[in-house]
């Protein structure tokens, strides 16, 4: 500890502080190289993740990452609007436009989840439940008119089609951005739809020029 620092921050969980200690100690040690040239060089991400807020699909560790090599946000039920260049307040929008026009990241990728609450708001809604109101409500609306398919409830089950649908409707609303299409039809960039089994850790793909998802198992 140097001078001038704080071991205890007041009302910050114990475990929190002992993990940043133990980063500072062990991984920034054995990787000082690295952080330092990050740190000079800027960020340069093989990929822009669109995630859910859900604790449990922690990204990085989805893909075992190294440090700056994922752009990540994550949102309630990792949604991605239609292009609206309507002066409002669009953080999923921003982030997006910063990865493909300044970090011209060559992947965009939409991470969603088995049971993702987000969608499961939505589902109930649809389903004829209380619908969801306040901020998440509105940030739901997006996927107003959804289509399901109905092949995917007879297989996976209605939550995963609805979680399926909804990544298809970010995909869907990323092709809405001009600047998106312009770096596609270049073959600067490529999208992704990808869903995340918490409870086997296995990922579902959409496979490339098909509409279905599929395992992605070892070669
Ligand atoms: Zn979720």
């Amino acid at each position: 500890m140097t001078q001038g620092e704080i071991r205890d921050l007041p009302g910050l969980p114990k475990t929190l502080v002992d993990g940043h200690l133990r980063f500072r100690r062990e991984e920034h040690a054995k990787n000082r190289g690295r952080y330092r040239q990050l740190a000079e060089l800027g960020q340069a991400p093989t990929a822009m993740v669109v995630a859910c807020c859900d604790a449990r699909v922690d990204v990085s560790t989805v893909f075992d990452t190294e440090h700056g090599e994922l752009f990540i946000l994550r949102n309630v039920a990792n949604l991605v609007p239609p292009y609206e260049p309507d002066g409002k307040y669009h953080g999923t929008s921003a982030a997006i436009e910063f990865a493909v026009q300044v970090l011209k990241v060559p992947h965009l990728i939409v991470l969603g989840h088995s049971r993702c609450g987000g969608v499961e708001a939505y589902r109930q809604k649809v389903r004829g439940k209380v619908p969801e109101r306040g901020f998440i409500g509105s940030w739901l609306t997006m996927l107003d008119n959804l289509k399901i398919d109905e092949s995917e409830i007879f297989e996976y089950g209605d939550e995963t089609a609805f979680e399926f649908a909804a990544i298809r409707s970010s995909l869907t609303n990323l092709r809405s951005f001009p600047f998106i299409k312009k770096r596609m039809k270049e073959g600067l960039l490529a999208l992704h739809g990808l869903h995340f089994d918490l409870g086997s850790g296995h990922l579902l793909a959409l496979k490339e020029g098909s509409e279905r998802f599929a395992a992605i198992g070892e070669p």
